[in-house]
């Protein structure tokens, strides 16, 4: 090896710089390092510590999509801890590193609460538990004793599958499951009685496995509540702003020329305005709501088929109602401090009761038996308390005196006391035990192509006449008829009484909201066309299911402007409505036609036209059975399905089952048994809900 000096030089040049280069890197992994520590004695992710150090004897854990896992995880360690006064952390698996669960102290079991998410997926912030719980070896957890409680619908091909999936990759890794996995199922509407069912032989099984002793439920609060004395004009103080950094005290959310500053997701929603809304019905006594957001300047990306989350606020109406059920002054401020560090506050705080109502909470849809049984230790008499405890006791007496009312809280207590008060419910407890409001989803009716800064839904309005009683009030979805009273207001026609249920406070908290303006993020989904233009397309969408496929094809109008020369598959879309007045954008498919010459085929199925008999976007699909089974045997056609999860996707389920044992000369199970792999596959997608 001939080296010259010049040689030598260039060398030791290059492992000077390789060393520094590593030098500076492993310099970069010991800061890291020295912050991580740093993070671990202020604010620990590891679980067993973080429960260590704030002396707990219990864990619930929940993996949530729409915040229904998290309550009942909520409210099932509120129980533990008013019966048997255990020590419980309650955390969301998103929150924490489980690395360690195995070293849980003996006397501790973790309780599991499970949403199902799409096709059997985990919740989006459990996709990290799903893998930690995937590369776990056997014995991994032979120290952890659980209870698991999974929240799904059966409608849903993957009923509960996310809690399946855990139950059965807890149990490889050695940990052994308490009584039974519970399984609640929404698309029978059973949720609720499903966990009471659960809940009552968990925790008897609890009772033994550790020693516990039952006592009368005694609230006891994760606050440290108190009342200030500060202004409520004071620009700390929260008037119901979606997030703290939209608090005037912080600054931070606005640009110098007063814009809001991002990022955005679905912690820190973007206040986006309404550009323009339309009634979309022509019936009178049904509304379904057009609206459309701009979200010029806010970086926020979206793709065709996403979803919209929509943060949404409580009617003056309901407010009114609650407020004076519970006795309550709008106006006081009031702080609370959690009194752990596993605790984390629930919004933005200080507020005003008035505002923590109105923004913060869930003070309308049904309630729950558990609720009567902790809330029955306020009641105001003895009668009302006996009263509150056979209800809550009786599953029957229950649902006749109260869920098929169709009462919300203060309906039903005001219902119970005759319209007297309920002023001994302390606020803290109600604050910490009513659900907290969370985002409504609604599927992008938009393109990501042709319409990049802005997103619109379609959302039909959750509004009808209390079915018991006349003199009931009606029984009103919150986000919905916001929209509503915005759609009204915003095209300058009549919100009284006569026209408008509820009203909302449109300005917002120091008028965040003026101009319409309401709060969204984006959810990323998989709905996606295929990405081959070429590949046919078969979309089944009927009511506010279309919304999407609205979405789908002016993405195609837009390619087909881009690309003119390149050829569409077949793009067919199966709709249904009623009759012609609950049509939906009737008057955009001719043009998409048009513009699509010949590749967009609409067919529509109308369930209530006089005379005729009913017609369900089933019966389409069973009339055109030979060309669907073409397009998807020979031509690998993709097939999509969005809308009511209920009875609409089974029955379009059915009839592609019976299409495709018809045309492959098989048996149902074994037509069945194609569409479980197309969905695997995506070939066969649901959007439904
Ligand atoms: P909520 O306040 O949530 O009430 C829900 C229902 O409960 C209403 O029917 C309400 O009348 C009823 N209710 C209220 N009080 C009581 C009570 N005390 N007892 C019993 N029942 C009561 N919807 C669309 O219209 N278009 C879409 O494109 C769409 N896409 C969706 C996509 C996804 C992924 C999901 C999960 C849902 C989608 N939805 C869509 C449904 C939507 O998210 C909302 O659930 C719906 O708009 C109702 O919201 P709300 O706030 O008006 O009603």
């Amino acid at each position: 090896l001939g080296l010259d000096t010049l040689d030598f030089a260039v060398l030791c040049g290059l492992a000077l710089a390789v060393c520094a280069y590593f030098g500076k890197d492993k310099l970069k992994e010991i800061l890291a390092s020295n912050n991580d520590a740093i993070k671990v004695s202020n604010d620990s992710r590891d679980i067993v510590e973080t429960l260590r150090n704030n002396d707990k004897n219990y864990l619930v854990l929940y993996g949530s999509q729409t915040g229904t896992a998290e309550d009942y995880a909520r409210k099932f360690a509120k129980e533990l801890v008013a019966k048997f006064s255990l020590r419980v952390m309650c955390a969301d698996v998103e929150s924490y590193d489980l690395q360690n669960l195995n070293e849980l102290p003996s006397n501790v079991v973790v309780s599991i609460f499970l949403s199902t998410y799409g096709e059997g997926d985990f919740p989006d912030g459990a996709v990290p538990f799903e893998d930690y719980l995937t590369n776990l070896s056997s014995g991994d957890l032979e120290n952890v004793r659980y209870t698991l409680f999974g929240l799904g619908n059966s409608t849903y091909e993957f009923f509960n599958g996310a809690a399946k999936k855990a139950n059965k990759l807890l149990s490889e890794a050695g940990a052994t499951l308490l009584g039974k996995c519970g399984e609640a199922d929404d698309g029978a509407g059973t949720t609720d009685e499903d966990y009471m069912a659960w809940k009552e032989t968990v925790t008897d099984l609890l009772k033994s496995e550790l020693a516990l002793d039952e006592h009368e439920q005694k609230f006891q609060p994760n606050f440290k509540y108190s009342v200030l004395e500060t202004s409520k004009t004071d620009p700390a103080v929260s008037l119901g702003e979606p997030t703290s950094q939209y608090l005037p005290s912080q600054q931070l959310t606005f640009s110098p020329d007063g814009r809001q500053t991002g990022p955005f997701d679905a912690t820190h929603p973007f206040v986006a305005p309404i550009v323009k809304s339309k009634e979309l019905f022509q019936c009178g006594e049904r509304n379904c709501i057009h609206a459309e957001f701009d979200v010029t300047g806010s970086n926020l990306k979206y793709s065709t088929g996403d979803h919209l989350a929509l943060w949404p606020s409580n009617s003056d109406e309901k407010v009114e109602k609650f407020l004076k059920c519970f006795g309550l002054n709008p106006e006081t401020v009031f702080e609370l401090k959690p009194l752990d560090s596993t605790i984390k506050n629930p919004f933005p705080l200080p507020t005003t009761i008035g505002a923590a109502v109105r923004h913060y909470l869930e003070i309308t849809g049904p309630i729950s038996r558990q609720l009567f049984s902790s809330i029955m230790q306020f009641a105001p008499t003895d009668e009302l308390k006996e009263r509150l405890n056979d209800l809550s006791k009786d599953k029957d007496e229950f649902a006749k005196e109260i869920t098929v009312k169709y009462l919300n809280l203060a309906d039903a207590l005001l219902y119970l006391s005759d319209g007297a008060k309920w002023d001994t419910v302390p606020w803290n407890f109600l604050v910490e035990s009513v659900p907290h409001l969370q985002p409504r989803y609604y599927s992008i009716s938009s393109s990501s192509s042709s319409e990049k800064q802005t997103i619109h839904i379609t959302a039909i309005v959750e509004n009808m006449p209390n079915p018991v009683s006349e003199k009931a009030p009606p029984v009103t979805g919150v986000a919905t008829n916001l929209l509503r009273h915005i759609q009204q207001s915003q095209n300058k026609e009549d919100i009284s009484a006569s026209t408008l249920p509820v009203h909302y406070d449109l300005s917002g908290p120091r008028d965040l909201f003026k101009s319409y303006k309401l709060p969204i993020h984006v959810r990323r989904s998989t709905f996606r066309l295929p990405s081959n233009p070429a590949t046919p397309v078969i979309m089944v969408g009927p009511g506010t299911g279309v919304a999407p496929f609205r979405g789908f094809i002016r993405d195609r109008t837009k390619f087909v402007e881009l690309q003119p020369n390149v050829s569409l598959g077949k793009h067919l879309l199966f709709y249904g409505s009623r009759d012609e007045r609950d049509f939906l954008y009737q008057e955009e498919w001719p043009e998409y036609s048009k513009k699509l010459e010949g590749a967009f085929e609409m067919v529509v199925a109308h369930s209530r036209l006089p005379n005729k008999p009913r017609s369900y976007v089933q019966h389409k699909l069973i009339e055109r059975e030979d060309e669907i089974f073409k397009l998807i045997a020979n031509e690998g056609a993709f097939i999509y399905v969005c809308g009511d999860a209920k009875g609409m996707a089974q029955g379009v389920h059915s009839a592609f089952v019976t299409i495709l044992s018809r045309g492959k000369k098989c048996t149902e199970k074994e037509a069945a048994e194609m569409i479980k792999m197309f969905k695997s596959s995506g070939k066969y997608q649901e959007d439904v809900w």
